[in-house]
């Protein structure tokens, strides 16, 4: 059993979701002039990405901040390996 730590993995997920959903809603949103809801949604959700990517996107174990890029070959594993402290965080789990 490793050590119990929040599950950045999903929280992370949640984030590139976040971002995802940001993009067309910004993008229909610069189509109609005016206020508009989508546009608004997309900086909600656009704004949500950063602040988990801010607060939580670093490593559990030496708390330095984990890449920022968004890969979408590497992100489909469900573990995350920290380049600066080489420990393995896994389901909210921290895996030596
Ligand atoms: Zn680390």
């Amino acid at each position: 059993m490793g050590k119990k730590v929040i599950d950045i993995v999903k929280l992370r997920k949640i984030a590139i979701i976040c971002w995802l959903i940001s993009i067309p809603l910004n993008f229909i949103g610069r189509l109609i002039y005016g206020f508009n809801i989508f546009f608004y949604l997309g900086i909600f959700f656009l704004f949500l990405f950063v602040i988990i990517t801010l607060f939580f996107w670093k490593c559990p174990n030496c708390k330095v901040r984990l890449p920022f890029q968004i890969n979408f070959e590497t992100e489909v594993y469900d573990y995350v390996l920290c380049p600066h402290c080489e420990i393995k965080v896994e389901d909210g789990e921290i895996i030596e």
